[in-house]
């Protein structure tokens, strides 16, 4: 079997920086990736640099042309299922779902991470007229009338203030939940109604929100707005290899990608189980990919 430097798992704007950086240092990497990254549901990408309103798949599309580039570097569209430890070598043995396996010295998670949303039926709008970040999508909701669904008061807070700067036209939707008075009055001064009801339905027409239906009957008219889901890891693959973990669910690292399990390296959304954005996961993935290479040149010299 091949051994590999490094096993890259995950090709999001992470791990393709962090491969690129690595077959830049003529190290042999394999990069698998499922398709599962979860801004694939957005019409367009905002804010990264020479990409403002790139499609998704075209970003991915242009990193992964740039790696064929490099001789060292292959890609595979596989998912990787089980990552184990060999401890007599030090190697790590990568199956994926196709029954295939691959032995490294090095890995690097860059698997992103997931939404879960207080509706289910949010996700038919979520990446065409509702979203997560500001940063994001919030020019392009400029001055609409929105919604900000979010459940817990610091949420609601944070998330309603934010967008206030992209729209003053806000309807707060907590979803069952009770609102302190003072939030209440600080968002009635600002003219931001607020509706506590549980949310019976989303209408809308392929995407592209209408309006939100409360458990009373009442149909609230709204042609967009910002949600805040949970986040979480999809998978256990840093705890499996003994990575230690904070009390926030985040992998803890050297601030440069090492995790505290030697030769396991970590970048992107993955390592806080938070959001960021295309841009910081790429200098993430460049940072690790710098801390891998400078520590195979130091074993190997
Ligand atoms: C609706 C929406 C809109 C967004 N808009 C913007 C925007 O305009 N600008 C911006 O900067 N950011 C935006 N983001 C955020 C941005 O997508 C993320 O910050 C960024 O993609 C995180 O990069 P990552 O490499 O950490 O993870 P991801 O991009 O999620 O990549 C992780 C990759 O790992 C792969 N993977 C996971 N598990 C496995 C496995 N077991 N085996 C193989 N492969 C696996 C997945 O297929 C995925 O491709 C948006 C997000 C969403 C949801």
């Amino acid at each position: 079997m091949n051994k590999y430097d490094c096993i890259v798992i995950g090709a999001g704007p992470a791990g393709l920086s962090a491969t690129l950086t690595l077959g830049r240092a003529r190290r042999k990497v394999a990069i698998f990736d499922n398709g599962t990254n979860r801004n694939r549901v957005t019409q367009e990408s905002h804010g990264f640099l020479t990409r403002d309103g790139i499609k998704p798949q075209e970003f991915k599309n242009i990193a992964m042309k740039e790696l064929e580039a490099y001789p060292s570097l292959s890609i595979s569209n596989e998912t990787v299922i089980e990552v184990n430890k060999n401890v007599h070598n030090n190697l790590f043995l990568v199956n994926t779902s196709n029954n295939k396996s691959y032995i490294t010295e090095k890995i690097l998670l860059a698997t992103g991470i997931q939404e879960e949303f207080p509706l289910t039926q949010i996700r038919q709008y979520y990446g065409k007229s509702l979203f997560s970040c500001p940063y994001c999508d919030g020019w392009e909701l400029r001055d609409k009338p929105l919604a900000i669904i979010a459940e817990k008061d610091e949420h609601i807070v944070h998330m309603t203030k934010l967008v206030f700067n992209w729209s003053k036209d806000l309807i707060v939707f907590s979803n069952g939940h009770p609102l302190s008075n003072k939030v209440r009055n600080s968002f009635e001064s600002k003219k931001i109604k607020v509706y506590t009801e549980v949310i019976k339905s989303l209408h809308g027409d392929n995407g592209y929100l209408e309006s939100i239906e409360l458990e009373s009957g009442e149909n609230i008219l709204r042609s967009g707005g910002f949600i805040v889901p949970s986040f979480y890891r999809q998978n256990k693959f840093a705890e499996q290899l003994n990575c230690k973990v904070d009390e926030n669910g985040g992998i803890i690292t050297d601030g440069a990608g090492r995790t505290t399990a030697n030769g396991i390296y970590i970048a992107g959304e993955t390592e806080k189980a938070g959001p960021s954005s295309l841009m910081l996961a790429a200098a993430d993935g460049y940072k690790a990919a710098a801390s891998i290479n400078l520590d195979i040149t130091l074993d190997r010299f």
